[in-house]
């Protein structure tokens, strides 16, 4: 969980709206689309395929554009025929999947740890300027001090990636629900529809791509 959070996504290399949505299931590295036959205008084409293809000789295949739409928008219209299903289970799961509450009491404990010991740190200096301490005692002490505070400080920046992470997919699943039930019929592909109901995709070995979108669903 934390891992995907600090993973992060590659920045899109382009501006094209498949840029950091579509996954390697071989070497997990993004799609990107590439340019085929560029000197030809008869054979020219845009496709989609691994950015790391070559380099890890990965066996997953390239799309079109269009491919990846009409797929895209066949799992779509399978949400679209179960979204009032989907809508109560969302209304269901909200609560517990996507609830913040124990996580940010536990940050806030961390937070006045961390106060605390930034406190003793600060006392032991003016101390240390004030009396003749024992220099080696209290550089190790010091030492020991930091160590502390550094190990909370990481938990405590952990936790708020986490929560942060649980808050925004929360944001995602809503506008998501949103956006499935908005529209009368969906039929049509449209970067709104691509943006607004899918996390990422997965593309299999075998060509299979798996759409997981923002509600968790995976299809
Ligand atoms: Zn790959």
């Amino acid at each position: 969980m934390l891992d995907q959070v600090s993973k992060g996504r590659r920045p899109a290399s382009s501006v094209s709206i498949f840029s950091g949505k579509i996954q390697c299931g071989d070497c997990r590295d993004w799609y990107g689309p590439k340019l085929w036959h560029s000197k030809s205008e008869k054979y020219r084409r845009t496709v989609l395929q691994c950015n790391s293809k070559f380099k890890n000789k990965c066996q997953t295949s390239h799309f079109t554009e269009e491919e990846i739409e009409k797929a895209f928008m066949h799992t779509v219209s399978q949400l679209v025929f179960n979204r009032e299903q989907i809508k109560e289970d969302f209304e269901e799961i909200k609560r517990i999947a996507y609830d913040t509450t124990d996580l940010e009491i536990e940050r806030d404990k961390l937070y006045v740890e961390l106060e605390s010991i930034s406190k003793r740190m600060e006392d032991t200096i003016s101390e240390n300027a004030r009396v003749a301490l024992d220099q080696e005692e209290y550089n190790r002490h010091f030492n020991e001090m930091t160590d502390r505070f550094n190990s909370v400080k990481e938990k405590y920046d952990q936790l708020t990636a986490w929560i942060e992470d649980k808050k925004s997919r929360l944001l995602g699943a809503e506008q998501f629900v949103k956006t499935l039930l908005s529209e009368g019929e969906i039929k049509e592909f449209s970067p709104m529809l691509w943006h607004s109901l899918l996390d990422h995709a997965v593309v299999a070995r075998d060509g299979k791509i798996t759409f997981v979108f923002k509600n968790g669903m995976e299809l």
